[in-house]
């Protein structure tokens, strides 16, 4: 079994930790019903992108 060298100090351990914490998630206003919807995705409100609706927003 493959065994650390060293140990790693708490300093270091949280160093390589600083960056694990997840981001929230993007959102954005819908342009059609002002619903925040996520950038890239058809709104689930009303069921519009990109200025037009393309799909039903109840089968979203
Ligand atoms: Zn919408």
């Amino acid at each position: 079994m493959a065994v650390p060298k060293s140990k790693i100090s708490k300093s270091r351990r949280n160093q390589r930790r600083a960056h694990d914490s997840l981001a929230a998630g993007s959102y954005h206003e819908c342009s059609n019903c002002g619903e925040l919807k996520r950038p890239h995705h058809v709104c689930a409100a009303c069921g519009h992108y990109d200025g037009r609706e393309v799909a039903d927003a109840e089968s979203i």
